[in-house]
């Protein structure tokens, strides 16, 4: 059992610990052997679950309550479980959340209403396109075009990597509409996957497979309705979306990191080695007292940041940037070590520390690569913030 002592810290009101203690339990019963084997299939499948779970009403504002808000620590304990219990699972919920994180920080009524209420169901797939073949890091020079033509927008270019492309059926897309250069001449649109000239270029596979996708705009066109915010707006919300959902991905390799530890401790309790549990050996302890050393530091970034977020803040790009450089980094090392403690069996394909060692690894390159993160602490503490 993870440890979860954490959840006594005062980061944290009497319903996170409700939420921690519920979702463990549904996890613990639903994400037992997830078949990973069609990573669409099980994608819709555990989207469709966490929608019947009612875990999806976390990953977007209520279109019913003009009060509602993002909880980030909510999202944060909630991808830390998954993650822990089944990766994909994770990544399931996270783009419930990314793929219309816009809409909750910055959509009309309407445009809340027509697709928030199917994506906290489980009944709509979202997704977040915002990279291209020539900006991933250098998202500001962004090329995918929107122009006026009439009552509609009609999109032009490319995006890639996009998660969940392919079997989305709405999509947040970042275009140039050129109200000034570089970010300044960026909006933001909510497009249907059945928009005419949207299609799917390419399909992508990388090490720990999900869906991902280059997709294709060809004179796509959309009702000038279909802008989130105003224009020229699209690169402030696309960073504070991400203002939002990078601490959640500190807590998903927290999540992966904690899987590792107690993976590695039932393996050193339980293996004897030199006729003794492995346990006892002391260069094992100190792996083991590493391993525990970056799990509470990342958790203190993590829930820090989410609650500075809960709290009123209106941006935190330093602490949210701090959390992911530092948990996505740290689990690397947890999870290498784990690797190294089961041995042989630590690289065999489909054990659950090969399967981590695998999964950990793009969370250091997506949602702003970890160099990027160091960037943005160095200004804002260079700037006094
Ligand atoms: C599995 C996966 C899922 C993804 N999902 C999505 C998604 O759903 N939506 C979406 O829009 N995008 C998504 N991405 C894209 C992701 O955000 C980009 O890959 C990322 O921003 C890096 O861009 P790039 O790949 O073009 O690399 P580049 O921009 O070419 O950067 C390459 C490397 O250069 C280094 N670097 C970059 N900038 C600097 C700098 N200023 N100083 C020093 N070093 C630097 C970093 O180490 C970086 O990894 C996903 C990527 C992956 C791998």
């Amino acid at each position: 059992m993870a440890d979860r002592s954490f959840l006594a810290w005062p980061f944290f009101e009497d319903r996170h610990r409700a939420l921690a203690e519920a979702l463990e339990g549904w996890a613990s019963t639903n994400l037992v052997h997830v078949d990973h084997s069609d990573v669409d299939q099980a994608c819709r499948d555990l989207v469709a679950k966490l929608g019947e779970g009612g875990w999806l009403s976390h990953s977007a504002v209520d279109p019913d309550n003009a009060d509602s808000k993002l909880d980030v620590r909510s999202l944060c304990i909630i991808r830390e479980t998954l993650a822990r219990h089944d990766g994909l699972a994770d990544f399931a919920f996270a783009m419930q959340g990314l793929g219309t994180g816009a809409l909750s920080l910055f959509g009309t009524a309407g445009q809340k209403r027509e697709w928030l209420t199917r994506t906290r169901r489980g009944k709509a797939l979202s997704a977040f396109a915002l990279s291209e073949p020539k900006s991933g890091s250098d998202v500001a020079h962004l090329d995918l075009a929107a122009t006026v033509d009439g009552d509609s927008y009609v999109l032009n270019g490319e995006k890639t990597w996009i998660s969940n492309g392919g079997i989305a059926d709405v999509y947040t897309v970042f275009a140039r509409t050129g109200e000034g250069p570089g970010a300044k001449g960026i909006s933001a649109f909510i497009v249907p996957a059945d928009a005419p000239g949207l299609s799917v270029a390419e399909r992508l596979e990388v090490i720990a497979p999900h869906p991902l996708a280059r997709l294709s705009f060809e004179n796509c066109r959309v009702p000038r309705t279909a802008m989130i915010g105003a224009p020229g707006q699209g690169f402030r919300i696309a960073m504070s979306v991400l203002d939002v959902f990078r601490p959640t991905v500190a807590a998903a390799a927290l999540g992966f990191a904690r899987r590792a530890l107690d993976e590695s401790v039932s393996r050193a309790t339980s293996r004897e080695l030199f006729g003794a549990p492995m346990a006892e050996l002391q260069m094992v302890q100190g792996h083991i007292a590493d391993m525990a050393l970056d799990i509470d530091a990342a958790a203190l970034l993590v829930y820090r940041a989410a609650w500075l977020k809960d709290s009123g803040a209106a941006r935190i790009s330093r602490e949210a940037a701090m959390a992911k450089l530092f948990s996505t980094d740290r689990a690397q090392s947890v999870i290498d070590k784990a690797v190294q403690i089961h041995g042989g069996d630590g690289v065999r394909k489909g054990s659950i520390v090969e399967r981590l060692y695998r999964e950990i690894r793009a969370l250091r390159i997506y949602e702003g690569a970890s160099d990027v993160q160091k960037i943005i602490i160095a200004r804002q503490v260079i700037a006094g913030n």
